[in-house]
């Protein structure tokens, strides 16, 4: 028998729908690369329920217990002697999701010893400290693809947000207001601009794909070049640095993951290079950027805007400057947790787990971390020793 420990994020202020706003989900069979979907052997959810919050379970205690395992379900995290830190000592697998993430410190790490599977039910594992897994022999994985189209739409949504200025306008609405000039004052048409993604992963290129009917300049940087069809299909233009990339754009979106190469790589001097009124939406990771220059760019305007749905740390405090900066399209880190990404990433989860107790290999894309290194995805995106800042949260 094992303990699985799930930290997910609190239910809704008024608890559990008992009703959706829509009956069901679109039927998809395949990624747009032809990765094939979570496939467990059977889910114990409803599709388009809410899954990620502390009743949802993530669908798992039928399963988990049918199988004589334990499931301790908290969403209490961050403080001193948490619920989590109480029963992390003797769980076996961890389940946390991006959106309120678990952070498996160092320190933590120490203090489980039983620890062998630290399991991501979404993408992006920057909130578990890699080396100390590797060097504890605990698997790191999570369910890869499962919500990148979810944060691609938040992307292209929160560029055309900002461009258009349209909280502020919805804003004069909701007030009774009917204030043409003060909307347009800041508006403007995304055409004709230079829009460039750091990273053309499944995201980024999910984002570029999108964005091309809207009839701007697409550009790209990452360490691997795209084919060169690719390229030419998208009429994009690669960078092979950041600062390039950024001098040359209008509007920059952010999608690669955060490690030791990426922490604050938009900083004070990239943000003096780039176009004066440039925007910037990042639904990565909020430590790709230097907090308060974001801030210091916004106030003096440099930036005209800057939107995404990722913080640090998460939740952020009350007073958190994000929260109240100008020209800013802010959500809670939201984009990869809509409905539909949940019940992918639950039966993900569920798959994972399957493999890990029947003793079968987990598919190679959901690995970061195995046999004490970065393996699958983990090996092509991330390395390791990350910034003690990113992990010493607790
Ligand atoms: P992928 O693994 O498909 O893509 C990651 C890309 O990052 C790769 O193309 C890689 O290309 C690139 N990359 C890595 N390091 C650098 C670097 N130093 N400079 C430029 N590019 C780099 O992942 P996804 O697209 O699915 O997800 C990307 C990230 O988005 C996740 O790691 C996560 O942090 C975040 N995310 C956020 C979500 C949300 O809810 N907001 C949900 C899902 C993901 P190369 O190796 O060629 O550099």
């Amino acid at each position: 028998m094992s303990k699985i420990l799930c930290v997910l994020y609190p239910d809704p202020v008024g608890g559990l729908p008992t009703s959706y706003a829509r009956d069901g989900l679109p039927q998809l069979t395949h990624y747009p690369d032809g990765q094939t979907l979570p496939s467990p052997e059977a889910i114990d959810f409803t599709p388009g329920e809410l899954l990620g919050s502390v009743s949802g379970e993530l669908g798992l205690r039928k399963f988990l217990e049918a199988a004589g395992h334990e499931l301790v379900v908290v969403s209490d995290k961050d403080r001193a002697n948490s619920a989590f830190d109480r029963e992390l000592v003797d769980a076996e697998v961890v389940i946390s999701q991006p959106f309120w993430p678990a952070y498996l410190t160092a320190e933590r790490i120490a203090k489980a010893p039983k620890l062998k599977l630290a399991l991501t039910a979404g993408i992006g594992s920057d909130h578990v400290d890699l080396e100390a897994a590797s060097q504890a022999e605990i698997t790191v994985a999570e369910v890869t693809y499962c919500n990148s189209i979810s944060v691609a739409e938040h992307a292209v949504m929160q560029i055309l947000a900002l461009v258009r200025n349209y909280l502020p306008s919805h804003e004069w609405i909701v007030k009774g207001g009917w204030n043409i000039a003060d909307c347009a004052e800041r508006a403007y048409d995304l055409e004709g601009m230079h829009v460039g993604v750091v990273a053309a992963g499944r995201i980024g290129l999910a984002v570029l794909q999108r964005l091309k009917p809207f009839g701007v300049k697409l550009h790209y940087t990452q360490r691997h070049r795209l084919p060169a069809a690719l390229e030419q299909e998208l009429g994009l233009t690669f960078h092979t640095t950041l600062e390039s990339l950024t001098k040359a754009c209008d509007v920059v979106s952010l999608h690669c993951p955060l490690h030791p190469g990426t922490m604050h790589m938009v900083n004070e001097q990239i943000l003096r290079g780039m176009r004066r009124g440039s925007y910037i939406v990042n639904t990565a990771r909020a430590e790709l950027c230097d907090q308060a220059a974001i801030v210091r760019a916004l106030e003096g305007g440099q930036l005209a805007g800057y939107a995404g749905d990722v913080w640090f740390p998460q939740p952020p405090p009350a007073n958190h400057p994000w929260r109240t900066m100008p020209h800013q399209a802010m959500t809670p880190h939201v984009s990869g947790t809509t409905l539909s990404a949940q019940a992918r990433y639950a039966a993900g989860t569920r798959e994972i787990l399957e493999c890990w107790f029947a003793g079968r290999p987990i598919r190679d894309e959901y690995l970061i971390v195995a046999g004490g290194k970065l393996a699958g995805t983990g090996a092509r995106s991330y390395t390791v020793n990350a910034p003690s800042k990113v992990l010493a949260h607790t």
